[in-house]
């Protein structure tokens, strides 16, 4: 079946990609949704602004990049006669395009606070008869939204399209590191995006990687290793994002005694509620955020009032290095707080982060996780990558986690 082309091509300039170029009037439709668009006004990177300031662009601009990886992807298999069903093109594409469709403002923060996932709501957005997406989806064909969202949540049988979309190699983590790294201006996140796609293949059913690429490939790991210890896991920004958890925690906690703070926008208390529905879900964005707390810093609960303000001005929580918990010193930084009048429950906390760059576990029959496969084309063979390259197996065997305590400034010499 001949995909319908537009007949005028649409682009979008991008500090990435250079353009994002549109052809399918389905694509092209599903960007100008309203729930496409309300990701317009909502953080990539939630908190990290406040630790580097260009580091505040939006989901959209990420979610059309992951569109155009995918784009570039496909462009390439089909130049070079890889094996590809082109009907399956328009899939991998619009579930490229929406896999980020359900994030709210701030959404790890507030996961932590609210026990609601943001996949859920990107099913639901997508499955659900109500929504922009979910029509458009289904005026190319019934069921069509079915399918996409069954790709990104990783249920589809065409594994193909799915790992395009989540897995080690995927256009998601392709487009956010490069995007991250452009905007924070953090260099050496950045890695060579134009030849990782030409060194993909697709071979069975997984995508590979020629193994005359394996540097190119080594650098983009190097460049995810990076960005994780220098951007994502950055105190400052997790600071911020202690303190908005606070503010949400104590919003909620006032509620519960009765004594709930004036809420500048419904959806904002529905969600704290949890009672929040799909149509107040798409209400919430940055702005609904950061006016209630720009309300609350004149708010009569103290504690809301300052922690409020300290998020508006970016006075955030003083933090240590906290490598192997010792319990003694935690409780001695709770007593320090709490007899200096500040509630240890929303002043204090302790903050562990941690990731594997590269989660395939080594040796042994204990394999796990998703490998990146080196194609050898010329014994036909795959080989993982850590066989073969020790900066990969050395980032692999890599357990650090970054573990921090938090508490305000004014008790810093209490605590050393
Ligand atoms: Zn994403």
């Amino acid at each position: 079946m001949p995909v319908p082309m537009s007949e005028e091509e649409k682009v979008f300039k991008d500090p990435v990609h250079g353009y994002i170029y549109v052809h399918q009037p389905l694509i092209w439709d599903l960007i100008n949704t309203r729930e496409m668009q309300r990701l317009r006004r909502i953080r990539q990177l939630g908190t990290t602004y406040v630790a580097y300031p260009g580091g505040d662009h939006s989901r959209f601009s990420h979610s059309l990049g992951v569109y155009e990886v995918i784009r570039q992807i496909l462009a390439a298999f089909d130049r070079n006669a890889y094996p590809w069903d082109e009907d399956d093109n328009l899939l991998a594409m619009a579930a490229g395009l929406l896999h980020d469709v359900g994030h709210g403002p701030f959404s790890h923060a507030v996961e932590k606070v609210v026990g609601l996932r943001h996949e859920r709501w990107s099913e639901a957005i997508i499955l659900d008869a109500a929504t922009e997406v979910h029509q458009v989806l289904e005026h190319h064909r019934p069921g069509f939204a079915q399918a996409v969202a069954d790709v990104i949540a990783k249920r589809h049988p065409h594994r193909l399209v799915v790992s395009l979309v989540s897995g080690q190699l995927d256009a998601d983590r392709l487009d956010y590191l490069m995007r991250d790294s452009v905007a924070t201006g953090v260099d050496y996140g950045k890695f060579d995006l134009a030849r990782i796609i030409r060194i993909m293949e697709p071979v069975d059913d997984r995508i590979v990687v020629r193994q005359s690429g394996l540097r190119t490939l080594e650098a983009y790991l190097l460049a995810r290793y990076f960005m994780y210890w220098q951007v994502y896991f950055h105190p400052v920004s997790r600071s911020a994002e202690v303190v908005l958890r606070s503010i949400l925690q104590r919003a909620r906690d006032l509620a519960g005694l009765g004594e709930e703070p004036p809420f500048p926008h419904p959806a904002l208390a529905s969600l704290l509620r949890e009672t929040v529905g799909l149509a107040d879900y798409l209400r919430l964005d940055d702005a609904v955020f950061l006016n209630a707390f720009n309300v609350w810093q004149d708010a009569a609960d103290p504690v809301l009032r300052d922690l409020c303000r300290r998020f508006l001005d970016r006075r955030l929580l003083d933090y240590r290095e906290y490598p192997e918990f010792r319990p003694m010193w935690w409780q001695r930084v709770l007593r320090a707080a709490d007899a200096s009048g500040f509630d240890s429950r929303y002043y204090c906390a302790i903050d562990e982060t941690g990731t594997v760059y590269y989660d395939y576990y080594l040796g042994g029959g204990n394999r796990q996780g998703e490998a990146i496969w080196l194609w050898d084309r010329n014994t036909r063979s795959l080989v993982e990558t850590s066989e073969v390259s020790s900066p990969v197996r050395t980032i692999a065997a890599e357990t650090r986690v970054a573990r921090r305590v938090y508490f305000p400034r004014e008790i810093g010499e209490q605590v050393d």
